[in-house]
């Protein structure tokens, strides 16, 4: 292995234009979200030189917005009291997925505590609270004091200290490069300049993330024990767009498990959003769903694993959140930044786009075209059991569509995340790691709460090890006879996150010296002016 990072002369492999900006390390790790950064900072743990590129401005990924992580007989779980087993979380795991990887869920179950939460603790994450969620009696859903931005700029902060880590933003690889049948390199451009790049390495991660952002690969992996939604809306953030997939893919790996994918049923379009195809989320303990003849046809406050089968049962059809006055003032929505108490009443609870209203119900089931003792049956079912029944005028119905949210299938990975093609063979010199593996099918059929962001860095750790140790360097110089896979489109925008944070602040009215105080107004180029910006994360997430 080399320890440091050479930068060698500009060398075009395609032979015209502007000659590609060519740079190698021991490891290059495609994206900077949870995964990427645990492998990243395992390389470099592990002695190896490390390239991360990200698509996108900022790192972190989906993480930013995520929220908690399960974890197994962790010291904070002793700390409180709870008693936890591997055994029990294995049990547990298996028993919610219905399919899941048994292998992965054991290892995981057994070595999360050491290898997932006190190696974050390490880092400097603080972890305050510990929640029981449906899977299982046993508490082990570790949050912070807030959601998981702060499990992941305690990482950030590490990698960017570490001088054998260097990171390119606005970087999206578009391509895989190959040698004599191994894989030793990326091809990447600069989603702002267009400036194209060449990055050789030992090993090469992919850690790219999901592809619940990219409908045609939503849509035709959709599971086929589902109804087809008529509509789907897009829950995943802007970088999920499969890019990782169809790396993988055309390097000749297996994709498993493609149509295991969670997709939430309480969906509404984003109002602000101008386009339609982006989704927000909605929950509100005072209100029933009905279906397109008006009937209640699930317990609402049921987990979302059965909520799911429970609408995708039906056949395709609307389905509507229905309230009254004093729900409408219970009305949650998450998914973007300019949500708040006024916005959510004045964009969504009196937008007639989304939201009927009616005077009283017999009103309300003329305008939903359902039919009105049905809907009377189904809400005087709820105010039966309900301490505060559905009764106060005017009355709601919001439209609700299935979001699109987390993927858990991907590329086949053996014990040490290296890639498998369609034979069970390894791809010499490519690893995978993270949500784009589908967290290696510890999930199976349905996510858990947690499961996606602990094995992530789990996962992200074994790669990078990995990676770092297998990293013998197969070239001395880039050779011109490299081959390529297929180069993907990359039409991302890579000024994307610079304009929703913007608009964010203004929509909310928040000084530009919050931030550019502490920051300068320019782009980060370095790990030093990347360091001064994560102190303004927090401002939104
Ligand atoms: C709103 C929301 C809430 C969630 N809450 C939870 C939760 O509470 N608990 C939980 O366990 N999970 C949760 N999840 C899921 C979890 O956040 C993700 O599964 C996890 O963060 C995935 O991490 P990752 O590193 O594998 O991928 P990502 O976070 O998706 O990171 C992938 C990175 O790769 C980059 N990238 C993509 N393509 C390219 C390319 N071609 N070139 C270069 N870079 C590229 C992206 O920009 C991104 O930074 C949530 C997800 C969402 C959307």
């Amino acid at each position: 292995m080399k320890a440091c990072i050479l930068f060698l002369s500009a060398l075009s492999l395609s032979g015209c234009g502007k000659p590609p900006f060519v740079s190698q390390a021991d490891v290059i790790v495609v994206g900077a979200g949870i995964a990427g950064l645990a492998a990243a900072i395992e390389a470099s743990d592990n002695g190896a030189s490390v390239i991360v590129l990200d698509a996108n401005s900022v790192g972190g990924g989906h993480a930013v917005k995520a929220g908690g992580l399960a974890m197994i007989d962790t010291q904070l779980q002793r700390s409180k009291g709870i008693e936890d087993s591997p055994q029990q979380a294995t049990k547990d795991l298996l028993a919610w997925g219905e399919d899941a990887d048994k292998k992965w869920v054991t290892r995981y179950a057994h070595e999360s505590g050491a290898e997932v939460h006190d190696w974050l603790v390490n880092l400097g994450v603080e972890f305050k609270l510990v929640l029981r969620t449906p899977e299982s009696d046993v508490p082990r859903f570790h949050f912070t004091k807030g959601t998981a931005v702060h499990v992941v700029l305690p990482m950030l902060r590490e990698a960017l200290k570490r001088p054998n880590i260097v990171f390119l933003w606005n970087t999206g690889a578009d391509a895989l490069l190959s040698h004599n049948q191994q894989f030793i390199g990326v091809r990447a451009k600069n989603l702002r300049t267009g400036g194209r790049l060449q990055l050789y390495g030992g090993s090469i991660v992919l850690a790219t993330g999901g592809f619940q952002s990219n409908m045609k690969m939503v849509v035709d992996n959709w599971n086929a024990s589902r109804s087809r939604p008529e509509k789907l809306l897009i829950g995943s953030g802007q970088f999920a767009t499969g890019d990782g997939y169809q790396l993988a893919a055309d390097a000749g790996a297996e994709l498993l498990r493609m149509d295991d994918q969670v997709t939430f049923v309480n969906g509404i379009p984003d109002p602000r959003d101008a386009d339609q195809g982006k989704g927000l989320t909605v929950i509100n303990k005072q209100a029933v769903i009905i279906n397109k003849n008006g009937e209640r046809f699930v317990d609402e406050s049921l987990p979302s694993k059965m909520l799911e089968t429970a609408v995708f049962a039906e056949p395709t059809g609307p389905h509507w959140m229905v309230f009254d006055a004093k729900g409408a003032r219970k009305l949650g929505v998450r998914g973007a930044a300019w949500l708040n108490t006024n916005s959510v009443t004045s964009d969504i609870v009196q937008n007639p786009k989304l939201t009927v209203t009616a005077g009283d119900l017999a009103q309300l089931a003329v305008l939903l075209n359902v039919p009105d003792e049905n809907l009377k049956r189904g809400i005087g079912e709820y105010n039966l059991a309900a301490n505060q029944p559905i009764a106060t005028p005017p009355f709601y119905a919001l439209q609700l569509y299935p979001l699109t949210r987390k993927s858990m299938g991907g590329p086949a990975v053996n014990e040490k995340t290296q890639v498998l093609d369609r034979d069970g063979l390894i791809i010499k010199g490519l690893y995978a790691a993270g949500e784009l593996t589908g967290v290696a099918g510890i999930n199976g059929s349905y996510g858990g709460s947690g499961t996606f962001l602990g094995p992530a860095v789990y996962m992200g750790r074994i790669a990078g090890r990995a990676a770092a140790i297998n990293s013998g360097f197969p070239m001395d110089d880039p050779d011109p006879n490299v081959q390529s896979t297929a180069t993907l489109p990359l039409d991302v925008d890579g000024y994307w996150h610079y304009t929703v944070s913007h608009d964010a602040v203004r929509a909310n009215e928040i000084e530009c010296d919050t931030c550019h105080l502490q920051t300068p107004m320019a782009e980060a180029g370095s790990s030093a002016m990347m360091m001064t910006r994560l102190d303004t994360c927090t401002h939104c997430h």
